[in-house]
């Protein structure tokens, strides 16, 4: 028997509550893991709260990503106790996820874990901060160096926010960080952000061409934030757009596109192909200086979950949440 966060749906709605599962009862997959640590992600936030409807399947264990170690494989690439790391790939919506003692999931979604990190630091990283370096190479990709000019991190007091800002300093980019937490100014200069500016700035509805101000942008808002971004990015500029904090809409012009060549680059985590994963893995372990891990993490039980969903969604989080489910696995 293990512990873990168990979502359900009735005639009444759905509920979430901390309950003892069965190793049988677990999906299918050819590889178990003893889950070490999962996390609090947005996406996470979304399902144990039915604020959206993330979870597709019912009963579902929520939790779109983990860290621990292989009890049992069946998969080539693996074998008991190997450490290893799942990020998206549906579970927690489609598929039972990590917030729980085991897990059961196919191989080919795992990635071993970097030796530069413990198990705990991958989940401080998690999928949020996995997530920011896809944006950080898409922004590469399309071009974007520390020499275009100044960068653009929406809610960077968030989880892909945080990292997004210091990896991107530690590369050396110019960064300005949005946020509706002004008291979290200190915070953000001390990941490297270079001017903090108020999110208020980008809520409202701008014009189709402000002053071209950024290279280079990474949003997690969505909606009106990143219209205003797109509008203010320079010419030939690119955003990588992930979230939607802000909301599902774009209440944008073509004008940025068509008459400033800017690039609206589209990041996915959950269905991300194995290279590009691993090559983002790679960069964290090269481009983030675990030693800021520990300042941009928060530490709950499993038991702290359901309570902290509500808060994350409210935008009371700063950083990362880290679930230790069995913290003896290293
Ligand atoms: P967090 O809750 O940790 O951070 C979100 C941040 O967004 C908040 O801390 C806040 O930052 C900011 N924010 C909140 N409300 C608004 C608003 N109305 N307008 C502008 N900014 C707002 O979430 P994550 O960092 O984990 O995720 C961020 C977004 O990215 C989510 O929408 C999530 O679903 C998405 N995401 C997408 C992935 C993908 O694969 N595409 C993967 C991971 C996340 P501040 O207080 O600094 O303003």
């Amino acid at each position: 028997m293990f512990d873990a966060i168990l979502i359900d749906k009735d005639e009444n709605g759905q509920t979430a509550k901390l309950t003892q599962l069965d190793e049988n009862s677990l999906p299918e997959g050819d590889v178990t893991v003893r889950v070490a640590y999962s996390t609090l992600n947005y996406k996470d936030g979304l399902a144990i709260t039915g604020k959206s409807p993330v979870v597709r399947k019912f009963p579902m264990v929520p939790g779109i990503d983990f860290s621990g170690v292989v009890e049992q494989s069946d998969h080539p690439d693996y074998r008991p106790g190997d450490k290893v790391v799942l990020n998206g790939w549906g579970v927690g919506e489609t598929h039972w996820g990590g917030l729980a003692g085991m897990a059961r999931v196919k191989g080919e979604w795992l990635v071993p874990l970097e030796p530069a990190f413990t198990l705990a630091q991958a989940m401080s990283i998690g999928t949020a901060g996995y997530t920011a370096m896809l944006c950080v190479m898409a922004l590469e990709r399309h071009g974007v160096t520390p020499e275009s000019g100044p960068v653009l991190v929406t809610g960077a007091a968030g989880g892909v926010g945080s990292v997004a800002t210091a990896v991107l300093s530690k590369l050396g980019y110019h960064v300005a960080a949005v946020t509706g937490r002004r008291e979290e100014t200190d915070y953000l200069t001390g990941l490297g952000a270079k001017e903090i500016l108020d999110r208020a700035e980008f809520s409202e509805p701008g014009k189709p061409l402000a002053k071209e101000r950024w290279a280079g942008a990474v949003d997690v808002a969505g909606g009106q934030v990143l219209a205003n971004v797109c509008a203010s990015l320079m010419y030939r500029g690119t955003v990588a757009a992930c979230g939607l904090a802000a909301g599902m809409g774009l209440p944008a012009t073509v004008a940025p596109f068509i008459l400033r060549g800017v690039t609206l680059a589209g990041v996915d985590s959950v269905m991300c192909p194995r290279e590009d994963r691993l090559e983002a893995w790679h960069r964290l372990a090269r481009d983030l200086d675990p030693s800021i891990l520990d300042g941009i993490t928060e530490s709950i039980a499993l038991a702290d979950v359901i309570p902290m969903a509500e808060k994350l969604l409210a935008g009371q989080v700063r950083g990362r949440v880290i679930v230790p489910i069995d913290e003896t696995l290293g």
